[in-house]
Formats: structure tokens, sequence, C-alpha cells
């Protein structure tokens, strides 16, 4: 598992958390929305998520 200096995440939960830093460890993330019309950074979602 390698750290991607251009993802930072905080998702300690996730399978691709880099865990030792706040960082994520995949080459690249899907970033997406549960909303129909996002409006607030509360409506952004990683769709790369997976649970650990
Ligand atoms: S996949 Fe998404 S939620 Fe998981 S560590 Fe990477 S950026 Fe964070």
């Amino acid at each position: 598992m390698e750290k991607n200096n251009c993802i930072k995440c905080d998702i300690n939960q996730c399978k691709y958390h880099y865990k030792a830093e706040d960082y994520c460890s995949l080459e690249q993330i899907q970033v997406g929305t549960h909303e129909k019309n996002p409006t607030v950074v509360e409506c952004t979602d990683c769709k790369s998520f997976v649970l650990d």
C-alpha cells in the first residue's frame, strides 16, 4: 500500500486509507454525489470507499 500524496483523506474506516497518515492509497478515486442537485460539500461522496 502506497500513499498517494495527491489525495488527502481522513476516512479511517475505508479499506484504502493509508492509516499511518491521512491519505488515500489508491492511484485515483471517483467522486460523486447522492443528491439530484448537489449544492454543498455534504452532498459529495467518495465513490471509491470500501468499508475496511
Ligand atoms: S477511497 Fe475515498 S474514502 Fe477511501 S481512503 Fe481513498 S479517498 Fe478516502
